[in-house]
C-alpha cells in the first residue's frame, strides 16, 4: 500500500470480512513479463460472490471480489496486448508448465490463481473485478472484444458464458438432441440460448421463478416450466444441464435421460449433501453423469463471440449500472434484503467503474 496518489489513480474495494468493504488507494503496480494493467470499465456481480461473502465458501481475507469484468489495456508487457485494446480475461491465471496445464485442464492447473480470489497481501494485490483496475498475469487468458459486445455482456462472458461454453462441450453435439436445463440463472438462460441456436431438437428448461421462465420463453424455441407443477418424462433426454446446484435439481437431470444420455453438473459449487446414484440404472442405460468447473481459454472466446450476437435481452437480465461505491450496500441487499426487491430480480447486477480519482476522498484508505 502507498501513500501516494498514482498518476493513474488506482482504488480496490477491499472485502475484509463478513459484509465489510474498504476503499484502498494503490499506487500503479510495476509491470513484470506477460502483465498487463487494465482499466475496467464494468463488472458484474455473481452469485459465487454473495456465497464467499455470506460465508458458504471460504477463500482469503481481505481481498478485492469479483471475477467478472471488462476493461482497456492502459499498460502491458504482453507482446499479444496492445494498449487501448477493449478486453475481457479468465477467471484463472494457469502455470501452462505443470502436469494438468499440458494436459489442457489450465482451469485445474496445480498452482492456478484466480480473478476476485487471492488475498490483498499476496503477490496478486489487483486481482479482483471491484476496483478501478485490474492486473493481468502471465499466461492470463483475454479476449479482445469487438464493437459488437457490450462491456457488461463481455463481464458477463467471463464467467457465467464461459462455463456455459465448457458444460456444452462436455454434453457433445446439441444437434438434433432433446436437451433439459435445470435453472435458469444466467448460465442457465445462456445456454438455452446455445441448446437452440446449436439445433437441439427440442429444449425444455426448469425454474421456479416466472420472471426467469418467460425470460427463457423469450428466447423462442424454449419449453419452460415451474418443477413444482410439471416434470419431463424419465427417460426423455439426451443432453441434461444442471445449473441449479440444488440436489433436487441434479437429481432431475440425472433422471430424466434416456440410453446414453449424459448429464453435466455445473451449479454446484457451494458444500452440497451427497446424492444418490444408482449404479445399475446408469450401466444399462449407458449413462455419464460429468461435472465441469471454470473454462479453457477457448471456452472464453467462444462465451465472447457468442453473446455478441445473442438473443438474450441484456436490458433484462442485467441491472442499470450501480457505481463502485455502490457495492458493498448492494450486495447486502442482495444477501439480506427481501426478495420482492428490485435488485434481486436480476441475473447479475453491473458495476460501472468510474475513474479513481472520482471516488470520494473520504472513503479512501491510502
Ligand atoms: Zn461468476
Ligand atoms: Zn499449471
Amino acid at each position: 500500500m502507498e501513500t501516494t496518489v498514482p498518476t493513474e489513480p488506482i482504488c480496490a474495494l477491499v472485502w475484509t470480512g463478513a459484509q465489510n468493504f474498504e476503499f484502498v488507494a494503490l499506487a500503479e503496480p510495476e509491470l513484470h513479463d506477460g502483465e498487463s494493467l487494465i482499466r475496467l470499465n464494468a463488472a458484474t456481480i455473481c452469485g459465487s460472490d454473495l456465497h464467499t461473502i455470506s460465508g458458504r465458501r471460504s477463500q482469503p481475507c481481505p481481498s478485492v471480489l469479483g471475477h467478472e469484468g471488462a476493461g482497456v489495456v492502459v499498460e502491458t508487457k504482453n507482446p499479444d496486448l496492445e494498449i487501448g485494446q477493449r478486453v475481457t480475461f479468465s477467471v484463472t491465471a494457469p502455470c501452462l508448465e505443470c502436469d494438468r496445464c499440458q494436459q489442457g485442464r489450465t482451469a485445474k492447473c496445480r498452482s492456478v490463481l484466480k480473478t476476485g480470489h487471492e488475498a490483498f497481501n499476496s503477490q496478486w494485490p489487483l486481482s479482483g473485478t471491484y476496483a478501478t483496475h485490474i492486473l493481468l498475469r502471465k499466461n492470463q487468458p483475454v479476449a479482445v472484444l469487438s464493437d459488437a459486445i457490450a462491456n457488461t455482456t463481455a463481464s458477463v462472458a467471463s464467467c457465467a458464458g464461459a462455463t456455459v461454453m465448457a458444460a456444452v462441450e462436455a454434453g457433445g453435439d446439441l444437434r438434433g438432441q432433446r436437451v433439459l436445463i435445470v435453472g435458469l440463472g444466467m448460465l442457465g438462460l445462456i445456454a438455452c440460448d446455445v441448446a437452440i441456436q446449436r439445433g437441439a431438437s427440442a429444449v425444455y428448461a426448469s425454474d421456479p421463478n416466472p420472471e426467469r421462465r418467460q425470460w427463457a420463453s423469450a428466447l423462442g424455441g424454449v419449453h419452460a416450466f415451474d418443477p413444482a407443477e410439471e416434470a419431463v418424462d424419465s427417460g426423455s433426454i439426451d443432453i441434461a444441464f444442471d445449473f441449479s446446484g440444488v440436489n433436487a435439481g441434479v437429481n432431475t437431470a440425472i433422471s430424466s435421460l434416456d440410453i446414453g444420455g449424459r448429464a453435466v453438473l455445473a451449479g454446484s459449487v457451494a458444500t452440497s449433501a451427497a446424492i444418490n446414484v444408482n449404479p445399475e440404472t446408469l450401466v444399462r442405460n449407458w449413462q455419464t453423469i460429468t461435472g465441469v468447473h471454470n473454462y479453457e481459454p477457448r471456452h472464453l472466446q467462444e462465451a465472447v463471440d457468442f453473446l455478441a450476437h445473442s438473443g438474450i435481452d441484456w436490458n433484462a437480465v442485467i441491472s442499470a449500472p450501480i457505481a463502485l461505491e455502490e457495492v458493498p450496500a448492494t450486495v447486502e441487499e442482495l444477501i439480506n434484503g427481501d426478495k420482492d426487491k428490485d435488485c434481486k430480480r436480476y441475473l447479475r447486477t453491473a458495476v460501472v467503474l468510474s475513474d479513481g480519482a472520482a471516488i470520494d476522498k473520504d472513503l479512501l484508505r491510502h
